[in-house]
Protein backbone atom coordinates (compact mmCIF):
# COMPACT_ATOMS: atom_id res chain seq x y z
CA UNK A 1 0.00 0.00 0.00
CA UNK A 2 1.28 3.57 -0.96
CA UNK A 3 1.34 6.16 1.79
CA UNK A 4 -1.52 7.89 -0.03
CA UNK A 5 -3.47 4.87 0.35
CA UNK A 6 -2.71 4.74 4.48
CA UNK A 7 -5.21 6.09 6.32
CA UNK A 8 -4.53 9.60 7.40
CA UNK A 9 -3.48 10.09 11.52
CA UNK A 10 -5.70 12.64 11.54
CA UNK A 11 -8.67 14.64 9.89
CA UNK A 12 -9.36 17.91 10.41
CA UNK A 13 -12.98 18.86 9.46
CA UNK A 14 -13.22 22.84 9.69
CA UNK A 15 -10.37 25.67 8.94
CA UNK A 16 -11.28 28.27 11.24
CA UNK A 17 -9.27 29.24 14.02
CA UNK A 18 -9.40 25.68 15.96
CA UNK A 19 -8.85 23.60 12.78
CA UNK A 20 -6.06 25.83 11.76
CA UNK A 21 -4.20 25.76 15.05
CA UNK A 22 -4.61 22.08 15.27
CA UNK A 23 -3.01 21.56 12.28
CA UNK A 24 0.24 23.33 13.24
CA UNK A 25 0.45 21.50 16.29
CA UNK A 26 -0.17 18.26 14.07
CA UNK A 27 2.44 19.32 11.41
CA UNK A 28 5.27 19.97 14.24
CA UNK A 29 4.21 16.57 15.79
CA UNK A 30 4.64 15.41 12.29
CA UNK A 31 2.06 13.75 11.86
CA UNK A 32 -0.49 13.14 8.30
CA UNK A 33 -3.34 15.39 8.66
CA UNK A 34 -5.30 17.27 6.05
CA UNK A 35 -7.85 20.04 6.71
CA UNK A 36 -10.99 19.95 4.63
CA UNK A 37 -13.27 23.17 5.03
CA UNK A 38 -15.93 25.15 4.10
CA UNK A 39 -14.76 28.51 3.59
CA UNK A 40 -17.33 30.35 6.49
CA UNK A 41 -15.31 30.75 9.02
CA UNK A 42 -16.69 33.34 11.42
CA UNK A 43 -13.32 34.95 11.75
CA UNK A 44 -14.36 36.09 7.93
CA UNK A 45 -16.97 38.73 9.49
CA UNK A 46 -14.71 39.98 12.27
CA UNK A 47 -14.16 43.74 10.94
CA UNK A 48 -11.18 43.74 13.69
CA UNK A 49 -10.38 41.90 16.79
CA UNK A 50 -8.80 43.59 19.64
CA UNK A 51 -8.84 40.77 22.32
CA UNK A 52 -6.36 37.89 20.53
CA UNK A 53 -3.17 38.08 22.48
CA UNK A 54 -0.09 39.93 20.71
CA UNK A 55 -1.99 42.04 18.68
CA UNK A 56 -2.97 45.06 21.08
CA UNK A 57 -3.39 47.47 17.86
CA UNK A 58 -6.33 44.73 16.37
CA UNK A 59 -5.66 42.52 13.49
CA UNK A 60 -9.17 41.57 10.53
CA UNK A 61 -10.31 38.33 10.74
CA UNK A 62 -9.43 37.96 7.39
CA UNK A 63 -5.78 38.80 7.08
CA UNK A 64 -5.89 36.54 10.44
CA UNK A 65 -7.26 33.62 9.27
CA UNK A 66 -5.01 34.00 6.06
CA UNK A 67 -2.05 33.63 8.21
CA UNK A 68 -3.24 30.91 10.46
CA UNK A 69 -3.66 28.80 6.69
CA UNK A 70 -0.11 30.00 6.07
CA UNK A 71 1.05 29.21 9.31
CA UNK A 72 -0.43 25.63 8.99
CA UNK A 73 0.50 25.00 5.35
CA UNK A 74 4.50 25.84 6.14
CA UNK A 75 4.20 23.07 8.75
CA UNK A 76 2.58 20.15 6.81
CA UNK A 77 -1.01 20.72 6.76
CA UNK A 78 -2.77 21.77 4.13
CA UNK A 79 -6.34 22.84 3.78
CA UNK A 80 -9.25 21.36 0.86
CA UNK A 81 -11.80 23.44 0.05
CA UNK A 82 -14.34 21.24 0.81
CA UNK A 83 -18.24 20.56 2.75
CA UNK A 84 -17.98 17.35 4.48
CA UNK A 85 -21.23 16.10 4.23
CA UNK A 86 -21.00 12.32 5.58
CA UNK A 87 -18.58 11.03 8.63
CA UNK A 88 -18.61 7.12 9.45
CA UNK A 89 -16.71 5.21 11.65
CA UNK A 90 -16.09 1.52 10.90
CA UNK A 91 -16.22 -1.64 13.54
CA UNK A 92 -12.72 -0.95 13.63
CA UNK A 93 -12.64 2.39 14.20
CA UNK A 94 -11.29 3.97 11.07
CA UNK A 95 -13.38 7.36 9.98
CA UNK A 96 -14.17 7.96 6.71
CA UNK A 97 -15.26 11.26 5.04
CA UNK A 98 -17.18 12.04 2.19
CA UNK A 99 -17.93 15.25 0.18
CA UNK A 100 -18.90 15.63 -3.82
CA UNK A 101 -15.09 16.26 -3.68
CA UNK A 102 -14.54 12.87 -2.38
CA UNK A 103 -13.38 10.34 0.21
CA UNK A 104 -10.82 10.55 3.03
CA UNK A 105 -10.03 7.66 5.64
CA UNK A 106 -8.45 8.31 9.13
CA UNK A 107 -7.43 6.92 12.56
CA UNK A 108 -8.06 10.17 14.22
CA UNK A 109 -10.90 13.13 13.39
CA UNK A 110 -11.07 16.63 15.05
CA UNK A 111 -14.50 18.35 14.12
CA UNK A 112 -13.78 22.27 14.20
CA UNK A 113 -17.18 22.79 12.28
CA UNK A 114 -17.36 26.01 14.39
CA UNK A 115 -21.21 27.77 14.53
CA UNK A 116 -23.63 30.14 12.91
CA UNK A 117 -25.25 33.46 14.57
CA UNK A 118 -28.43 33.50 14.14
CA UNK A 119 -28.85 36.84 12.33
CA UNK A 120 -32.06 39.29 12.49
CA UNK A 121 -33.71 41.06 9.87
CA UNK A 122 -32.07 44.03 9.16
CA UNK A 123 -31.82 46.22 6.38
CA UNK A 124 -28.24 46.49 5.31
CA UNK A 125 -26.59 43.93 7.48
CA UNK A 126 -23.71 43.05 5.72
CA UNK A 127 -22.20 46.22 5.55
CA UNK A 128 -23.24 46.71 8.80
CA UNK A 129 -21.16 44.05 10.33
CA UNK A 130 -18.43 45.11 8.45
CA UNK A 131 -18.71 48.45 9.92
CA UNK A 132 -19.33 47.51 13.11
CA UNK A 133 -22.60 49.05 13.83
CA UNK A 134 -24.37 45.74 14.47
CA UNK A 135 -21.72 43.31 16.29
CA UNK A 136 -22.32 39.50 17.28
CA UNK A 137 -19.92 39.16 20.77
CA UNK A 138 -19.72 41.72 23.70
CA UNK A 139 -16.82 39.80 25.15
CA UNK A 140 -14.95 40.30 21.93
CA UNK A 141 -16.06 44.46 21.68
CA UNK A 142 -18.14 44.94 24.30
CA UNK A 143 -14.87 47.24 25.09
CA UNK A 144 -15.36 49.30 22.20
CA UNK A 145 -18.61 50.75 22.71
CA UNK A 146 -17.98 52.80 26.01
CA UNK A 147 -20.09 55.61 25.70
CA UNK A 148 -22.44 54.51 22.82
CA UNK A 149 -25.91 54.25 22.99
CA UNK A 150 -26.22 50.30 22.33
CA UNK A 151 -29.15 48.32 21.57
CA UNK A 152 -29.46 44.32 22.49
CA UNK A 153 -32.09 42.61 20.42
CA UNK A 154 -33.21 39.18 22.08
CA UNK A 155 -35.64 37.18 24.16
CA UNK A 156 -36.19 37.21 27.75
CA UNK A 157 -33.50 34.73 29.25
CA UNK A 158 -30.85 35.45 26.56
CA UNK A 159 -31.86 39.08 25.81
CA UNK A 160 -31.72 39.64 29.46
CA UNK A 161 -28.50 38.38 30.01
CA UNK A 162 -26.62 39.83 27.44
CA UNK A 163 -27.93 43.58 27.80
CA UNK A 164 -26.49 42.95 31.39
CA UNK A 165 -23.14 41.93 30.49
CA UNK A 166 -23.11 44.54 27.98
CA UNK A 167 -24.38 47.56 30.44
CA UNK A 168 -20.86 46.86 32.38
CA UNK A 169 -19.08 48.67 29.24
CA UNK A 170 -19.83 51.94 30.54
CA UNK A 171 -22.72 52.63 27.82
CA UNK A 172 -26.15 53.77 27.65
CA UNK A 173 -28.51 50.05 27.13
CA UNK A 174 -31.42 49.74 25.66
CA UNK A 175 -33.41 45.87 25.35
CA UNK A 176 -35.73 45.11 22.42
CA UNK A 177 -37.16 42.55 24.60
CA UNK A 178 -39.32 41.51 20.96
CA UNK A 179 -42.16 41.51 23.07
CA UNK A 180 -40.64 39.10 25.81
CA UNK A 181 -41.04 41.01 28.74
CA UNK A 182 -43.61 39.70 30.30
CA UNK A 183 -41.92 36.45 30.44
CA UNK A 184 -39.19 38.02 32.72
CA UNK A 185 -39.54 38.05 36.58
CA UNK A 186 -39.90 40.98 38.59
CA UNK A 187 -36.64 40.57 40.15
CA UNK A 188 -34.65 40.45 36.85
CA UNK A 189 -36.43 43.76 35.65
CA UNK A 190 -35.42 45.74 38.90
CA UNK A 191 -32.17 43.91 37.72
CA UNK A 192 -32.73 45.94 35.10
CA UNK A 193 -33.33 49.07 35.46
CA UNK A 194 -30.44 48.73 38.51
CA UNK A 195 -28.19 48.74 35.91
CA UNK A 196 -29.84 51.61 33.77
CA UNK A 197 -30.76 50.21 30.91
CA UNK A 198 -33.92 50.70 29.10
CA UNK A 199 -36.96 48.58 27.70
CA UNK A 200 -37.98 48.91 24.40
CA UNK A 201 -40.73 46.38 24.24
CA UNK A 202 -40.94 45.51 20.14
CA UNK A 203 -38.48 46.12 16.85
CA UNK A 204 -40.44 45.86 13.91
CA UNK A 205 -38.16 47.37 12.05
CA UNK A 206 -33.99 47.64 12.20
CA UNK A 207 -32.68 49.73 9.54
CA UNK A 208 -28.80 50.02 9.31
CA UNK A 209 -27.63 53.99 8.46
CA UNK A 210 -24.46 53.13 6.98
CA UNK A 211 -20.65 53.13 8.19
CA UNK A 212 -20.92 55.41 11.12
CA UNK A 213 -24.62 56.43 11.25
CA UNK A 214 -25.65 53.78 13.70
CA UNK A 215 -28.47 51.66 13.33
CA UNK A 216 -32.56 53.34 13.34
CA UNK A 217 -34.89 51.22 15.13
CA UNK A 218 -38.65 51.74 14.15
CA UNK A 219 -41.24 50.60 17.01
CA UNK A 220 -45.21 49.61 16.25
CA UNK A 221 -45.85 52.42 18.19
CA UNK A 222 -44.01 54.67 15.91
CA UNK A 223 -41.70 55.84 18.06
CA UNK A 224 -37.83 55.53 16.15
CA UNK A 225 -34.83 54.88 18.61
CA UNK A 226 -31.19 55.68 17.33
CA UNK A 227 -28.00 53.35 18.30
CA UNK A 228 -24.69 53.31 17.69
CA UNK A 229 -23.93 49.63 17.43
CA UNK A 230 -27.04 47.17 17.75
CA UNK A 231 -25.84 43.28 19.49
CA UNK A 232 -28.58 40.75 18.00
CA UNK A 233 -28.68 37.80 20.94
CA UNK A 234 -30.79 35.54 18.95
CA UNK A 235 -27.99 32.72 19.82
CA UNK A 236 -25.98 30.53 17.46
CA UNK A 237 -26.14 27.17 15.56
CA UNK A 238 -23.47 24.95 16.16
CA UNK A 239 -22.39 22.30 13.34
CA UNK A 240 -22.08 19.22 15.36
CA UNK A 241 -24.63 17.10 12.76
CA UNK A 242 -21.12 15.13 11.38
CA UNK A 243 -20.90 13.92 15.56
CA UNK A 244 -24.00 13.79 16.46
CA UNK A 245 -25.00 10.99 13.38
CA UNK A 246 -22.12 9.45 14.67
CA UNK A 247 -23.98 8.84 17.78
CA UNK A 248 -22.02 11.73 19.73
CA UNK A 249 -23.62 13.80 22.92
CA UNK A 250 -24.93 17.76 22.22
CA UNK A 251 -26.44 20.05 24.40
CA UNK A 252 -29.37 21.29 23.20
CA UNK A 253 -27.83 24.24 21.34
CA UNK A 254 -25.72 21.65 19.59
CA UNK A 255 -22.30 22.42 21.65
CA UNK A 256 -20.52 18.82 21.58
CA UNK A 257 -19.93 17.48 25.02
CA UNK A 258 -16.35 16.99 25.62
CA UNK A 259 -14.12 15.18 28.22
CA UNK A 260 -10.69 16.93 28.98
CA UNK A 261 -8.89 16.07 26.65
CA UNK A 262 -11.85 17.39 24.16
CA UNK A 263 -12.66 13.99 22.83
CA UNK A 264 -16.32 13.07 22.31
CA UNK A 265 -18.43 10.03 23.96
CA UNK A 266 -17.36 8.46 20.16
CA UNK A 267 -13.82 7.05 20.62
CA UNK A 268 -10.96 8.48 18.72
CA UNK A 269 -13.57 12.01 17.34
CA UNK A 270 -12.30 15.00 19.14
CA UNK A 271 -14.56 18.38 18.73
CA UNK A 272 -12.76 22.08 19.15
CA UNK A 273 -13.62 25.72 18.89
CA UNK A 274 -17.47 27.00 18.80
CA UNK A 275 -18.28 23.35 18.39
CA UNK A 276 -17.42 22.33 21.47
CA UNK A 277 -18.76 22.93 24.87
CA UNK A 278 -17.17 26.68 26.05
CA UNK A 279 -16.89 30.17 25.49
CA UNK A 280 -16.58 30.96 21.66
CA UNK A 281 -13.90 32.78 20.98
CA UNK A 282 -10.39 32.42 19.07
CA UNK A 283 -8.17 32.19 22.18
CA UNK A 284 -10.23 29.46 23.25
CA UNK A 285 -10.60 27.69 19.97
CA UNK A 286 -7.15 27.59 19.74
CA UNK A 287 -6.64 25.96 23.01
CA UNK A 288 -9.11 23.31 22.45
CA UNK A 289 -7.16 22.32 19.68
CA UNK A 290 -3.66 22.15 21.25
CA UNK A 291 -5.42 20.20 23.65
CA UNK A 292 -6.65 17.73 21.51
CA UNK A 293 -3.90 17.80 18.51
CA UNK A 294 -1.61 16.59 21.82
CA UNK A 295 -4.09 13.93 22.64
CA UNK A 296 -4.44 12.55 19.46
CA UNK A 297 -0.44 12.64 18.69
CA UNK A 298 0.24 10.98 22.22
CA UNK A 299 -2.02 7.94 21.09
CA UNK A 300 -0.68 7.60 17.39
C1 LIG B 1 -18.63 39.41 14.04
C2 LIG B 1 -17.75 38.51 14.91
C3 LIG B 1 -16.72 39.09 15.65
C4 LIG B 1 -15.92 38.27 16.44
N1 LIG B 1 -14.87 38.85 17.11
C5 LIG B 1 -14.05 38.09 17.86
C6 LIG B 1 -12.96 38.67 18.57
O1 LIG B 1 -12.70 39.88 18.48
N2 LIG B 1 -12.22 37.85 19.37
C7 LIG B 1 -12.47 36.50 19.49
O2 LIG B 1 -11.77 35.81 20.23
N3 LIG B 1 -13.50 35.92 18.81
C8 LIG B 1 -14.28 36.69 18.00
N4 LIG B 1 -15.33 36.10 17.33
C9 LIG B 1 -15.56 34.66 17.51
C10 LIG B 1 -14.56 33.84 16.69
O3 LIG B 1 -14.62 34.22 15.34
C11 LIG B 1 -14.88 32.35 16.84
O4 LIG B 1 -14.94 32.02 18.21
C12 LIG B 1 -13.80 31.48 16.17
O5 LIG B 1 -13.69 31.79 14.81
C13 LIG B 1 -14.17 29.99 16.37
O6 LIG B 1 -13.27 29.19 15.67
P1 LIG B 1 -13.76 27.76 15.11
O7 LIG B 1 -12.58 27.20 14.42
O8 LIG B 1 -14.44 27.01 16.14
O9 LIG B 1 -14.89 28.13 14.03
P2 LIG B 1 -14.75 28.95 12.69
O10 LIG B 1 -13.56 29.86 12.77
O11 LIG B 1 -16.08 29.56 12.43
O12 LIG B 1 -14.42 27.85 11.59
C14 LIG B 1 -15.28 26.78 11.32
C15 LIG B 1 -15.02 26.33 9.88
O13 LIG B 1 -15.61 25.05 9.67
C16 LIG B 1 -16.19 25.04 8.38
N5 LIG B 1 -17.19 23.98 8.28
C17 LIG B 1 -18.41 23.90 8.87
N6 LIG B 1 -19.04 22.75 8.51
C18 LIG B 1 -18.18 22.10 7.67
C19 LIG B 1 -18.25 20.87 6.96
N7 LIG B 1 -19.32 20.07 7.05
N8 LIG B 1 -17.20 20.51 6.18
C20 LIG B 1 -16.11 21.31 6.08
N9 LIG B 1 -15.99 22.48 6.74
C21 LIG B 1 -17.02 22.88 7.53
C22 LIG B 1 -16.77 26.44 8.25
O14 LIG B 1 -17.06 26.76 6.90
C23 LIG B 1 -15.64 27.28 8.85
O15 LIG B 1 -14.70 27.65 7.88
C24 LIG B 1 -16.15 36.87 16.51
C25 LIG B 1 -17.19 36.31 15.76
C26 LIG B 1 -17.98 37.11 14.97
C27 LIG B 1 -19.08 36.50 14.13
Amino acid sequence: MSEEDQPLDCLIIGGGAAGLTAAVYLGRYRRRALVLDAGGSRLGWIPRSRNVPGFPDGIEGRELWKRMQDHAVQFGVPTQATRVDTLERSAEGLFTARSRDGAWRARYVILATGARDIAPEIDGLEDALRGGQVRFCPVCDGFETQGQRVAVLGRAGHGLRESLFVSNFGNHVTWLAMESEEEVAQEHLEQLRGAGIQVAGSAPRIIACGEGRGVRVELHSGQVLEFDTLYPALGLQHHCELATALGARACTDGQLEVDAHQQTNVDGLYAAGDVSVDLNQISVAAGHAAIAATAIHNRL
